[in-house]
């Protein structure tokens, strides 16, 4: 609702505030009452089928809790968890937490330079990673711990340290943990620069997942078969689906990697009803003709829930009309807030017609601000948006002045992201004016193109933006200045970028330029970059 202050206007959710317990731990909150579930399926591969219980998620979320604390994890300490989305993912990330760790995922896809990086800067201690992986990231000196049948040369295997923990004794040296203590470090470049480490405590992550499901009826609690396809690195995929999943004791269908044949075979088995996804995969559900290959009356699919990146109304139309029973639940979110922040509550996402990300979530405050004057703006205007809450980050660690940059001294967080509110609640996305790249819904940070680009001899300068793209949402494109003299062709530039950075930020358009335009205080102009490249493409 409303406030009728002059200075400010500030919305509230039309939802009613939902309680969040105190001094309570994320594994303690997410793993409430498992025993009531002890035989029930958490998590199952919807490939091999190999499956954990819940019984067994309690069991060696504690073991491996006790396992870190042996090898010397304390408080606080960060953990890089190197993986794909295995059935193992989520004790993974719960027995961190349980030790008093930070659970920090890395995208499995990243190059070695992109996982150092984000050792480097998370003062990691430890790595947790499978034997696909082990390769690249044994160089980095730090202990790692490998997910295999077989042991790896002078890794540590997982199943013989949690084995090693039952013997071990009780551990008298654990300190307590708190609810303000840090428990995850997802990494996100926020409104500019390059990935920074997100501090995000307990109890960020246990207000996020009251706030979120607030819309959760009894009679879902133990029903609800979610896929886990979403990259559990990311916080959409820890937070949104394997926490949530747990708290309301359903089962997780997870996806180590996507092909659509696969995922929907899976969707039928498995017999999933909640598929949380994004929109380059609702693209594929309506476009591809593979679809059409299965009896989709065996779905038992009820709700799909779309984040992470904008969703065409063109798309939402055409998925409508193919899946007809099936609700669309929109949702925007980020990491730096915990997760999601505006969706539509189930009950109403059937009746949404109007394209329209949500609304604001129970116990949030959100207003729309003039980036220019930093006054709020009232509804149907479109402004920044900025959010306050208890799922706010603590902060970039170690980076005080994006911190700064991002929350403000009234503890709003400034999205980078540009909407209104109408007179009905809903928001609206309308722009993005921070610098990220979305492809596909994962983030590519121009500045960490940029940096690549400007370490190529032939390169005296470079700027990278947004380009739209049906598929993948936007590409990455850059502008090129040559240094004086040098040969190199665009093809080069692009292959040269990408041997240095994972497959999904390659850079797909290269246009040479003469100058990269910058401000007065030399910021790059991405905006009059992006138009320009836009109409240079339209006129070839
Ligand atoms: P991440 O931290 O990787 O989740 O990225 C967060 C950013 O993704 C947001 O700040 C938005 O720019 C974008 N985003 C997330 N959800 C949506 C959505 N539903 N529509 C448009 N953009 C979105």
């Amino acid at each position: 609702m409303e406030n009728f202050n002059e200075e400010e206007h500030i919305f509230r959710s039309k939802f009613k505030p939902v309680q969040v317990p105190d001094d309570v731990t994320l594994p303690e909150f997410v793993l409430e009452n498992a025993e009531l579930y002890a035989n029930k399926v958490a998590f199952v591969d919807g490939v091999s089928e190999k499956a954990m219980t819940y019984s067994e998620v309690v069991r060696d979320t504690k073991r491996l809790s006790k396992a870190l604390r042996s090898l010397g994890l304390r408080k606080g300490n960060v953990v890089i968890v190197v993986l794909p989305n295995v059935v193992e993912y989520g004790v993974i990330a719960l027995g961190i937490m349980a030790a008093g760790g930070v659970f920090s995922g890395a995208n499995p896809a990243s190059h070695v330079s992109e996982i150092k990086k984000q050792v480097d800067s998370a003062d990691a201690k430890l790595i947790v990673t499978d034997s696909t992986i082990y390769d690249k990231v044994k160089a980095l000196e730090l202990p790692v711990i490998v997910l295999a049948d077989e042991p790896i040369e002078e890794a540590m295997n997982y199943k013989k340290l949690l084995e090693a923990a039952d013997r071990a004794g009780d551990d008298s040296a654990k300190e307590p943990i708190h609810q303000n203590d840090l428990c995850a470090m997802p990494f996100s470049s926020g409104t500019t620069g390059l990935s920074k480490g997100v501090m995000l405590t307990h109890r960020n992550l246990v207000a996020n997942l009251c706030s979120t499901l607030f819309g959760v009826g009894q009679e879902m609690i133990g029903n609800v078969t979610t896929l886990g396809l979403i990259p559990f690195f990311h916080i959409y995929g820890i937070t949104g689906i394997c926490c949530a999943t747990l708290r309301n004791k359903g089962k997780v269908v997870v996806m180590g990697r996507y092909d659509l044949k696969t995922f929907i075979t899976a969707l039928i088995k498995h017999e999933v009803n909640f598929a949380p996804i994004v929109p380059p995969i609702i693209l594929g559900l309506v476009k591809n003709p593979i679809v059409d290959e299965f009896d989709l009356s065996k779905l038992k699919l009820q709700a799909i829930m779309t984040a992470a990146a904008p969703l065409a109304p063109e798309v939402l139309n055409a998925f409508k009309q193919k899946f007809p029973g099936v609700v669309v639940q929109e949702a925007y979110g980020l990491t730096e807030h915990s997760c999601i922040t505006l969706t539509h509550a189930i009950k109403d996402a059937g009746v949404l017609h109007k394209n329209s990300v949500g609304f604001i979530l129970p116990n949030l405050e959100v207003k729309f601000i003039d980036p220019d004057t930093g006054r709020s703006l009232p509804r149907n205007t479109p402004g920044e948006i900025c959010v306050r809450s208890q799922c706010v980050m603590q902060g970039y660690y170690k980076q005080v002045d994006e911190t700064a940059h991002t929350i403000d001294k009234d503890g709003w967080l400034h999205t980078g992201d540009v909407g209104y509110i109408d007179d009905e609640e809903n928001i609206f996305i309308v722009d993005r004016i921070k610098e990220l790249i979305k492809y596909k819904g994962f983030q590519v940070a121009p500045a960490e193109l940029e940096a690549i680009l400007l370490s190529h001899p032939s390169v005296e300068d470079a700027a990278v933006v947004p380009l739209p793209d049906e598929e993948a949402g936007e590409i990455p494109a850059a502008s090129v200045v040559v240094s004086r003299g040098a040969r190199v062709t665009e093809k080069e530039i692009m292959d040269y970028v990408a041997s240095n950075a994972a497959h999904y930020k390659k850079v797909r358009v290269v246009h040479f330029v003469e100058t990269i335009p910058k401000s007065p205080s030399g910021k790059i102009m991405r905006r009059l970059i992006k138009e320009r490249m836009v109409k240079k493409m339209k006129t070839n």
